[in-house]
């Protein structure tokens, strides 16, 4: 069994306790001790890395990942690409994913509806790098709703990105086929979004037997089911019929952000800030907004996200980062500024934004006993950083930042042979 020993790191473990000098050894797949620094007894059977001082802490987990997004400025592209190619890119995301140290992806859709089921397959075989994944159906929403992009006059062809079913029969066999095919999470959209003027935010699209048919084949299939919902009455349904994940939440009002803490020791909620922050702020290049009532739309969006996140994590909901990268104006790789988001925009703490991503990250991908944390027993999936997130976030938005990269005890990226010398932390 191969052994790894690293000696002198400052062990900032995903549990939110304060980082501490450790050895930590991981033998197989899995950590196996953890001590204070110079505790350990030498391995001579293990590849021992002296870190001095730099970060060791679990690998980042994207809790809103659609690794079949192509960078796209439009939904359209999705129909446009061939689903040979469209493969071929989500195994390239999948790997970008893992380079930028993100070691768990918890899919909130595939834009076809086996994109991201062979991929998953294809990487818990080894045969291709990157994270570990609990993979999407394509989302499930009505007719007219967001991603319905059919037109009369046009064949809409096999691959909608989005899947319009109409009534709990359609619904309850959409989600028994993706089921059938190997997804892990059911996605639905019960609500509107800006994006689609159609049907914007405040908008409830599905109906209570619809959102109960899907919740009703997961428990079922022991699936989970996650739900962009940002209209109130799409939220209380949500909670209503045990969705597991809810995006966005952004009309939530009294009654949805009471059920929502009634929920919370099984709800996750997560907003996806980035993709809406950077839509309003960085995509000015793109067109975007496309108009002055679509910026002001937009910020509404934000103002009224921030403000519910605000609240949800006062009463103790689990609130998570992830930002629904995978836009042209909010690129794949950029995952981690989600983590300054939450310092910059809720008020978390830095420690907070960090156990966000890991420690709840392993609660999300339901590995909350072997995931998301730098602890005995756990899976080994580590980093290793040169500096210190905690004092700045942005350290892991740098890629040569993370000097390591480890997932399931095997490096994708190896320690270079000297470490730079850092400051410890204190005993
Ligand atoms: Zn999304």
């Amino acid at each position: 069994m191969s052994a790894t020993l690293y000696r002198n790191a400052s062990v900032l473990d995903g549990s939110g306790a304060a980082p501490f000098a450790g050895d930590v050894l991981v033998e197989g797949n899995r950590i196996t001790d953890v001590a204070a620094a110079g505790r350990m007894p030498p391995r001579v059977d293990a590849q021992t890395i002296e870190c001095n001082g730099t970060t060791l802490m679990p690998g980042l987990i994207e809790p809103h990942a659609h690794l079949s997004f192509v960078d796209q400025t439009t939904p359209f592209a999705f129909n446009t690409i061939p689903v040979e190619e469209h493969l071929l890119l989500t195994l390239k995301h999948a790997r970008l994913y893992l380079d930028c140290g993100f070691t768990g992806c918890f899919s909130a859709a595939a834009t076809k509806p086996r994109l991201d089921v062979v991929a998953r397959n294809a990487i818990n075989r080894g045969e291709h790098p990157g994270p570990r994944m609990l993979a999407a159906s394509v989302q499930f929403t009505v007719t007219g709703g967001v991603g319905d992009l059919r037109q009369m006059h046009l064949d809409p062809g096999e691959a909608m990105y989005t899947l319009p079913c109409d009534g709990p029969v359609e619904f309850r066999r959409a989600a028994r086929e993706a089921c059938r095919e190997g997804v892990d999470v059911l996605k639905i959209v019960p609500s509107g979004d800006t994006s689609t003027p159609a049907v914007p935010s405040p908008r409830t699209l599905m109906t209570d037997d619809e959102v109960a048919a899907v919740c009703d084949v997961a428990r079922n299939h022991d699936r989970v089911v996650a739900a962009h919902a940002r209209s109130a009455e799409s939220i209380k349904m949500c909670v209503r019929h045990g969705v597991d994940v809810i995006y966005h939440a952004t009309y939530a009002d009294a009654e949805a952000l009471d059920m929502l803490e009634g929920a919370k020791d099984r709800v996750f909620v997560a907003p996806a800030l980035s993709v809406t922050w950077t839509r309003l702020h960085e995509a000015g290049k793109y067109g975007l907004p496309s108009t002055p009532a679509m910026k002001t739309r937009i910020e509404r969006d934000l103002e009224l996200t921030i403000a519910c996140m605000i609240e949800l994590k006062r009463r103790g909901v689990r609130v998570l980062p992830g930002g629904d990268y995978g836009f042209m104006w909010n690129p794949h790789g950029n995952n981690a500024r989600d983590l300054t988001y939450f310092v910059d925009l809720l008020g978390f703490t830095p420690m907070e934004a960090i156990v966000g991503a890991t420690k709840l990250g392993g609660e999300i991908m339901r590995m909350d006993s072997e995931l998301g944390q730098v602890k005995k027993g756990f899976l080994a999936d580590l980093l290793l950083v040169d500096g210190d997130p905690l004092a700045d976030l942005r350290i892991l938005e740098d890629r040569s930042r993370l000097v390591a990269i480890m997932k399931d005890g095997a490096f994708h990226k190896a320690p270079p042979p000297q470490l730079p010398q850092r400051q410890r932390a204190a005993a």
